[in-house]
C-alpha cells in the first residue's frame, strides 16, 4: 500500500526541488564562467549609464553595430539603439518579417542610489559634504559608515561633457556618511528605524584639507573645488548640470565556504540585464527577431525619456518596421516578452514577512512571477494562465529549471517591474528573473545557479519562443 501511495504522489503533487540535484558537471563548469563574466560586468556597470558604456564595448565585440534610421535590415543583421547613454536595446534580427513579432526581453539597469544635488558642496565643521538625494527605495540607515564611489557626468559652462568616476580604480580615494557612535546614540537607539536617519543627513564627506590663509573662510570647501577644477575644469555652478551618483565601493564577491553565491551592488537588476544580453549574443538561428532592454529610471516609475514608458521604443521599434513595411501594432500584438527582474528570495532570518509555499527559494533556478503589485495586485500587469503556460512548456521542455515566484505576504508591502509598460503595448508579458537576498540594500545576494538559469531562460526565449 504505502509504496502505491508514493506512486501517487510522484504523479500528482506539485514538487520544486533545489537545483543542485539535478546540476550535472559540465553545467556546473559553465556556471561558474558565466557568472564570472557577471561580475566582470558588475565591476564595470557601477551606474546605468556605465551599463550602457559596457554593454556597447561587448555588442560590439559580437558584432553588433549602431543602428541609424532607415537602415536595411535583414537576417541574422545585430544592432543597438543607445538611447541618450542611460538606455540601451539590442535586436538580431530574425528570419521572419517583424508583423510576425518578437521576442523581447526588458530588464533594467538603475539602482538604488544617492544622486547629488543640483547645489550639492558645502562646507561644516571644516569639512566638506556633498548633499544628495535618495533615488529609488532605499533603507536610509545602510548608507552609513561604508566606502562610497561617486560615477557620472558634467556637463560645463561651455557645453563639454566631463565623465567622473572617482573611487573604483586602484589607488583611488572613496567616500563616506558618518554614522553617529554608539556612545553618543541614546535618543536615536530608540526611534523607528526610517525616522533614525533622515534623507537629508545622508551627506557625503569628501574632505578636509583648508588651503589659503588661515583667516580665509570656506577653505577645505576652497580645497575641493580647486582639485575639481584642475581635475575636470569645473566650477561650482556646473554642478547645476551634473548627474553624479554615489554607490556602494566594492566589486563583486563570492560568498559562502563553497563559493555558491555572489554579492555586490545593484544586482537589482543588472543581474538579469546580463543574463538577457549574454543570452541573445550566445542564441542560434532565430526565427523571430530577438530585442533586448536596459532600460532606465525602472527604480522611480519607468517615467521620462529613458525609462521604459517613453516612446524611444516606438521609434526603434517603428523604425525598423518601416523597413519592413510592417505596422508597429501587428509586430506588438504577436510579440512575446518576459519582463526580467529579480524577486525577493525566501530569507530564514526574516521568515515572517513570507509566504514560503509561494516565495521564491535560492537556488532553485529563474523565478517567474505572474503578477507583482501591492494592495491587492495594484500596480501588476498579471500574466495570463495562457502566457505562464507558454513560458513553463518552454522552459520545462528546453531543460531550465524554473519555480514559481510572489513577493512575500499578501499585505507585507509589494513592488513593480517594467512588465505593465510592455503589456500595455498589446505584448503578451510575465515576470521572470533571479532571487535576491536583501534586494535594493547596498549589497545584495544571488546564487550562482538562480543567474546561471536565467541566462539559460533568456537563451531559450530567444531561439523557440
Ligand atoms: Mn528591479
Ligand atoms: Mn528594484
Amino acid at each position: 500500500m504505502a509504496a502505491k501511495k508514493e506512486d501517487l504522489k510522484e504523479k500528482l503533487f506539485y514538487k520544486p526541488g533545489n537545483g543542485y540535484d539535478s546540476l550535472t558537471a559540465a553545467e556546473e563548469k559553465k556556471m561558474e564562467a558565466y557568472c564570472e563574466a557577471y561580475k566582470d560586468f558588475l565591476d564595470h556597470g557601477k551606474t546605468e549609464r556605465l551599463c550602457v558604456d559596457y554593454c556597447i564595448e561587448l555588442a560590439e565585440k559580437e558584432g553588433f553595430k549602431e543602428y541609424k534610421a532607415g537602415m536595411k535590415i535583414k537576417a541574422g543583421d545585430k544592432v543597438y539603439f543607445n538611447n541618450r547613454g542611460k538606455a540601451i536595446m539590442l535586436a538580431v534580427i530574425g528570419k521572419e518579417k517583424l508583423d510576425k513579432g518578437i521576442n523581447l526581453t526588458a530588464a533594467h539597469t538603475d539602482a538604488p542610489r544617492l544622486d547629488l544635488k543640483p547645489s550639492p558642496l558645502f562646507e561644516e565643521g571644516e569639512m566638506a559634504y556633498l548633499r544628495t538625494h535618495h533615488y529609488g527605495g532605499i533603507r536610509k540607515y545602510q548608507w552609513l559608515a561604508r566606502p562610497l564611489e561617486l560615477h557620472g557626468v558634467v556637463v560645463l559652462k561651455n557645453g563639454e561633457t566631463v565623465k567622473v568616476n572617482v573611487g573604483a580604480d586602484e589607488g583611488d580615494p572613496q567616500f563616506i556618511i558618518e554614522d553617529l557612535l554608539p556612545h553618543l546614540s541614546k535618543p536615536s537607539d530608540n526611534e523607528p528605524l526610517n525616522k533614525a536617519v533622515s534623507s537629508e543627513i545622508l551627506r557625503v564627506l569628501v574632505g578636509s584639507r583648508p588651503i589659503g590663509e588661515k583667516d580665509d573662510s570656506e577653505r577645505v570647501k576652497m580645497g575641493i573645488m580647486k582639485l575639481l577644477n584642475e581635475k575636470y575644469g569645473m566650477v561650482e555652478e556646473d554642478f547645476i548640470s551634473a548627474e553624479l551618483e554615489v554607490v556602494p565601493a566594492g566589486k563583486a564577491t563570492d560568498i559562502g565556504f563553497d563559493r555558491s553565491l555572489i554579492a555586490a551592488y545593484g544586482h537589482d537588476d543588472r543581474v538579469c540585464a546580463y543574463a538577457e544580453m549574454a543570452g541573445l549574443f550566445d542564441a542560434k538561428n532565430l526565427k523571430k527577431t530577438g530585442v533586448c532592454i536596459f532600460a532606465d529610471k525602472e527604480e522611480i516609475g519607468s517615467v521620462g525619456v529613458t525609462g521604459m514608458i517613453s516612446e524611444a521604443f516606438e521609434w526603434f521599434m517603428g523604425d525598423m518596421c518601416k523597413t519592413q513595411k510592417v505596422d508597429i501594432r501587428d509586430c506588438f500584438a504577436n510579440s512575446f516578452c518576459v519582463s526580467a527582474d529579480v524577486t525577493a528570495a525566501y530569507d530564514p532570518n526574516y521568515a515572517e514577512v513570507f509566504e514560503v509555499q509561494n516565495d521564491s527559494k535560492i537556488n532553485h533556478g529563474v523565478a517567474f512571477c505572474k503578477y507583482t503589485g501591492h494592495g491587492g495586485k495594484g500596480g501588476a500587469s498579471d500574466a495570463s494562465a495562457e502566457v505562464v503556460g507558454k513560458l513553463r512548456k518552454l522552459m520545462n521542455d528546453n531543460g531550465v529549471v524554473w519555480q514559481m515566484t510572489q513577493m512575500g505576504k499578501n499585505e507585507q508591502g509589494g513592488g513593480g517591474t517594467v512588465a505593465l509598460d510592455l503589456a500595455n503595448r498589446n505584448i503578451d508579458t510575465i515576470d521572470a528573473g533571479v532571487p535576491v537576498l536583501a534586494m535594493h540594500a547596498p549589497i545584495e545576494t544571488v546564487a550562482k545557479f538562480d543567474c546561471y538559469m536565467t541566462y539559460k531562460c533568456m537563451k531559450t526565449v530567444f531561439e523557440k519562443a
